[in-house]
């Protein structure tokens, strides 16, 4: 076979020799829809003040119910990030300076600069090497009398071991709450990822399954959350009093408002999300179904009774089994056109503001109000994922046909193959 020629990386011929095309969920019912709003005059519908403009304009509550009807949930309250859903959270459960609230170390960093905007302190806990979500004993085993809240996320698209961490949270009367940036269809045991939490917080960036440019959704059962999310998202401290609202912990606003334009693309995107998952979900279980047998590369695991959306494709790398290092692998495996990059994000906590533990101003608020410790091999899997293991291939960035899911397949066979001469 030709594929199984020279290695590219020793001036063979690459089994991928063009790049592939990227994806463009966007169609011309996008296109109308902002234009549409566009002509109307009216890009945003909100107003900073009490009145029905409080909530945004027509397409925001469009969205908002559409979205609420998709994901079987009672609110959704629509942000103009995941990032500021986040955060919005933070403040809807009404963290306290000191409070503690456990998070993955192996996330977008936004999930652990959340807690840090109210004066909470993010406590890092390791990660299942299976599904690099978080270990639910050792998510016990960090829980202490400070803890308030648990943020677990659906990486890769994978939920987190949600029902048990919903357990774990009612023992100990903590707030669960959902970062489903990467996951929107994924399920666990039948229900949507981002409604078993508390609150579950979907991301619509550019890079994400839907995409509205930026865009975020929270979303929640509880009424009273809801209340404070839409508080948090329009200037709260002007609408405390009209709204006659007692507890005003964590009632100043932000402007996290989303735009018409924005909203309106969410609403076409919403319609197809379906083509959209499916798409990266069946692209990924071909590339898994062609890479059975290669001993020393695992390929994604899926928890029984599980939905994977495949935000990221991954593969664990085991350099004892394969006989050489993921980086020599990796750099075959570059050459021959197969896109990817290696280790996901450092450990959270080695990033310098928990390093120099420097925040807000210079005296180490909020991390003086604590002793926690941000030491290298904190989260050793987190670690040893970063370091040596994960390789990760981001599906939902290109379309991939049947014959580039071949070539990818043959690309990783031909450096599987020639292992021995790296
Ligand atoms: C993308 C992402 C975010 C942030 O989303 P934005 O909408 O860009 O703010 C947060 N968490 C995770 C896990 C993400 O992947």
């Amino acid at each position: 076979m030709q594929s199984m020629s020279k290695l590219a990386l020793f001036g063979g011929r690459p089994v991928l020799d063009q790049k592939l095309p990227f994806y463009n969920s966007i169609g011309q019912e996008e296109l109308d829809a902002v234009v549409q709003v566009l002509r109307s005059g009216c890009l945003s519908g909100f107003y900073g003040n009490w009145g029905d403009e409080f909530f945004g304009g027509p397409k925001v509550k469009e969205l908002e119910s559409a979205w609420s009807k998709r994901f079987e949930i009672k609110h959704s309250i629509s942000v103009n990030s995941a990032t500021s859903g986040l955060y919005a959270a933070m403040g809807a459960i009404g963290l306290n300076p000191g409070d503690e609230v456990i998070v993955p170390p192996y996330t977008m960093s936004a999930t652990a600069m959340a807690p840090l905007l109210y004066g909470g302190i993010p406590i890092f806990v390791d990660i299942d090497p299976n599904t690099f979500c978080l270990d639910p004993q050792a998510v016990r085993q960090a829980i202490t009398p400070k803890t308030r809240a648990i943020i677990a996320v659906n990486l890769f698209g994978h939920p987190a071991p949600l029902h048990e961490l919903k357990t774990i949270a009612a023992e100990h009367d903590l707030k669960l709450i959902e970062d489903n940036a990467q996951g929107p269809l994924a399920t666990e045991y039948g229900q949507y990822c981002g409604t078993i939490g508390d609150i579950g917080v979907f991301s619509l960036n550019y890079h994400k399954h839907i995409h509205t440019g930026e865009g975020g959704i929270c979303v929640t059962h509880d009424d009273d959350l809801a209340q404070r999310l839409q508080l948090i998202r329009n200037h709260a401290e002007n609408i405390v009093e009209p709204l006659n609202i007692k507890n005003i912990n964590g009632m100043i606003g932000f402007n996290y408002r989303m735009t018409e334009l924005s909203a309106t693309i969410g609403v076409q995107q919403l319609k197809t999300i379906n083509k959209h998952v499916k798409k990266r979900e069946e692209t990924a279980q071909k590339l898994t179904q062609g890479l059975q047998g290669l001993e020393g590369l695992e390929t994604p695991q899926v928890r029984d009774k599980c939905r994977h959306v495949y935000y990221l494709w991954s593969l664990r790398f085991d350099a004892d089994t394969v006989g050489v290092s993921r980086e020599r692998f990796s750099r075959a495996l570059a050459a021959e056109g197969f896109p990817h990059f290696n280790g996901y994000v450092r450990p959270l906590y080695l990033l310098p503001m928990f390093q120099q533990k420097i925040v807000f101003g210079n005296n180490g608020y909020p991390f003086n109000l604590s002793n926690v410790s941000y030491k290298k091999g904190l989260c050793p899997v987190t670690e040893r994922m970063h370091e040596k293991e994960l390789m990760c291939y981001e599906i939902c960035m290109y379309d991939i046909d049947e014959n580039h899911i071949r070539l990818l397949i043959d690309a990783l066979h031909k450096v599987y193959e020639h292992r021995k001469e790296l």
